[in-house]
């Protein structure tokens, strides 16, 4: 027989969807994502086989036993690529705190209840208890943020984005806000502070140099056509060396005396002072506001350790205009968003956040105690590894090790702290750094981790301890897999 004849007659053996349909994986497949979805998935399944064949990866002696099987094979990779696209739980094990592309804050177990609470019935979202009638929406997640920073009111909206996009929107339309050069910054996820101001239709106005500004350019650049004075916190980077920047009451005096409006964009917003841990640069919002600044808006999801949002606060005639703009409207939250960030904030009131606030509690972790973790995580592993049930293979093929290092902050905060960390170093005698990675990257759930000179790093600061077995579990998996294939 010529080749392409004992192609087309494999071919012609190739499985019916409908026999894929009938597998083991097929069937569970089915029970959870639909007939449809198997359906189409067994196709492609198969379409993918045929292409195998056809560009002839395969041994031309299959049976159609074996072709079933491989099929099968084929679907349920398809089924784990699918389910590696959900939108899922991850574990965080680079030790970037507020790692934006996983989520930023992980939140605190009131804040999940409160979520769980809300979303399971209906709630005050604007609804007065006392009188019975209709309530301004969000009124107690905005008192806790009165109380906290100290401002005469507060609102909620989506982001800091959209926070600051509403101030300058509502006070510097149609004229200029004053910056200065050294805080004209990109904070990352495309959020430019140019861009922002041209896009609320405020002219920006620049002044002093990348490293100097003083009060005398502010003072100049003030013209009849100036609304805002604007500070913006640098967050992601740092000009350090010569420089000057005039301190924000030095700045709120000016504007007092010009009848203008100081606005601080604090960006990652600590409620609480946090330079015991190396944040010392990082502006406290109640300082911001006791210093004269009018409004400051700051994120929910960075420091402070909860949901998106963006919060503002500042002086009562202010809030109110912002609440009043039909912008408002568009940026706006979810009651869901009310729930969680006001469990948040009662957990600062009470004064339990260095202990409740995952953010805080994994800012505040010590090398010492890190160091005991990954002490107590090593020994455990190495007992189930000499357990391991597969036992042709020999314990060790998987190195682990201490090594000294630093976890980050992440976000756009603090990007000087350096929070000295004990990482776990991983070395597989058959794996190279980036497949183990990858493996790990693709296990359920997926563990996310960074590669240094060839080695996998795990750093426990920002893994949570019922994680931690299910890191072991994941590396088990790979050593039993690894060892499989060498056979
Ligand atoms: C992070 C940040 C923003 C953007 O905040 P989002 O909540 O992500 O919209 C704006 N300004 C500053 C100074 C920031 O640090």
């Amino acid at each position: 027989m010529s080749e392409e004849s004992k192609t087309n007659s494999l071919l012609r053996r190739l499985p019916s969807v409908e026999s894929v349909l009938k597998t083991e994986t097929a069937r569970a497949f089915s029970e959870s994502a639909g007939l449809k979805r198997v359906t189409e998935t067994a196709r492609a399944a198969i379409e993918d086989l045929r292409v195998q064949l056809v560009s002839g990866e395969t041994d031309n002696e299959l049976s159609r036993e074996r072709l079933l099987e491989l099929a099968e094979k084929q679907l349920a990779e398809k089924i784990e690529n699918l389910n590696r696209q959900k939108f899922q739980r991850v574990i965080n094990a680079t030790g970037v705190i507020i790692h934006t592309n996983l989520g930023r804050a992980p939140l605190a177990e009131a804040a999940k209840k409160a979520i769980l609470e809300t979303a399971s019935g209906y709630c005050t979202l604007e609804y007065d208890l006392e009188t019975g009638e209709r309530g301004r929406r969000g009124r107690a997640a905005e008192e806790l943020l009165c109380e906290l920073t100290g401002a005469e009111a507060a609102l909620i909206v989506n982001n800091c984005a959209a926070a600051a996009f509403l101030v300058l929107s509502e006070f510097g339309k149609g004229g200029e806000a004053v910056v200065s050069r050294g805080e004209l910054v990109e904070i990352g996820g495309d959020f430019r502070v140019p861009d922002v101001m041209a896009q609320s239709g405020t002219r920006l106005v620049e002044v002093g140099t990348t490293n100097r500004t003083k009060l005398r350019d502010f003072e100049q650049a003030i013209n009849e056509n100036t609304k805002l004075l604007v500070r913006v916190h640098p967050s992601n980077f740092r000009i350090i060396g010569f420089t000057a920047m005039p301190s924000l009451s030095e700045l709120a005096k000016l504007a007092r005396e010009r009848d203008l409006i100081l606005y601080e964009d604090a960006g990652s917003g600590a409620l609480v002072d946090l330079s015991r841990y190396g944040l010392s640069d990082e502006p406290v919002i109640s300082e911001s506001i006791r210093a004269g600044a009018d409004v400051v808006t700051f994120s929910g999801d960075k420091l402070l350790g909860g949901v998106q949002a963006g919060i503002v606060v500042g002086r009562e005639r202010i809030i109110e205009r912002l609440r009043k703009n039909p912008l408002y409207r568009a940026l706006r939250v979810d009651k869901i968003v009310y729930a969680s960030l006001s469990a948040t904030l009662e957990i600062y009131r009470n004064e339990k956040h260095l202990a409740e606030i995952p953010v805080l509690r994994m800012l505040s972790q010590t090398k010492e105690e890190i160091r005991d973790r990954v002490g107590q995580f090593c020994s455990e592993f190495k007992v189930q590894v000499s357990s391991m049930e597969n036992q042709n293979s020999e314990p060790g093929t998987l190195n682990l090790e201490l090594a000294e290092g630093f976890s980050a902050i992440g976000g756009g905060s603090a990007p000087l702290a350096r929070l000295e960390t004990v990482l776990i170093s991983l070395q597989h005698e058959r794996l190279s750094a980036k497949e183990l990675e990858n493996a790990l990257r693709k296990s359920a759930p997926p563990i996310i981790c960074r590669i240094a000179e060839d080695k996998v790093l795990l750093d426990l600061r920002t893994v949570f301890e019922s994680e931690e077995m299910e890191i072991a579990a994941a590396l088990l998996r790979i050593l039993k897999q690894t060892d499989f294939f060498q056979g």
